[in-house]
């Protein structure tokens, strides 16, 4: 079995794009419309030199069930029950916002290994910006661009180290 890496977080942070990178293939679903990878994507991974299993979730909102949102929360959190590793991804441009922080007290309940990425940091003041993560109590957060390809070296050493 390849270990299990899940990439969560709220809609429009970068999921799909860090998915994309990690897995060379456009195999996910980007859009500038919120929310709107609605499946799970799996590929494998060579990250390394290492084999891995990459689930992009859709995003996690809070919300009532019956939404579309609440569905959504729902199967990231199946994925997160089979996660060797969950990268919570947030956006450094539009900060951390409450949904952000909801989310990093229950995954901290999940017993999984978490690695923080700050997305859309591109630049030294996206870099800045992502220090803002430290706030979620979930580590020093990885600055990255998964656009501008800034930091996906590190991103890739360090899901190894976790794993
Ligand atoms: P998801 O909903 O979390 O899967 O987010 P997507 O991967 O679909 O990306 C949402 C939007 O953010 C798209 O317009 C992406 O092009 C954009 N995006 C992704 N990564 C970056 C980044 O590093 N910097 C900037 N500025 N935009 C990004
Ligand atoms: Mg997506």
């Amino acid at each position: 079995r390849l270990p299990v890496v899940v990439i969560a977080g709220r809609p429009n942070v970068g999921k799909s794009t860090i998915f994309n990178r990690l897995v060379g293939r456009r195999q996910a679903i980007v859009s500038d419309e919120p929310g709107v990878t609605r499946d799970r994507k799996d590929g494998v991974a060579m990250l390394r030199g290492r084999r891995v299993r990459l689930v992009d979730t859709a995003g996690l909102e809070e919300a009532a069930p019956e939404t579309l949102f609440g569905r959504m929360r729902a199967s990231s959190e199946q994925g997160i029950a089979q996660a060797d590793l969950v990268v919570f991804c947030v956006d450094a441009r539009s900060g951390i916002t409450p949904a952000d922080a909801h989310f990093a007290n229950w995954l901290r309940r999940q017993n999984r290994p978490v690695l923080l990425v700050a997305n859309k940091a591109e630049g030294r003041a996206g870099a800045e910006a992502a220090m803002e993560a430290f706030s979620l109590g979930l580590g020093t957060p990885l600055a990255m661009s998964a656009e501008h390809g800034e930091g996906l070296a590190d991103l890739m050493s360090e899901i190894v180290s976790l794993l």
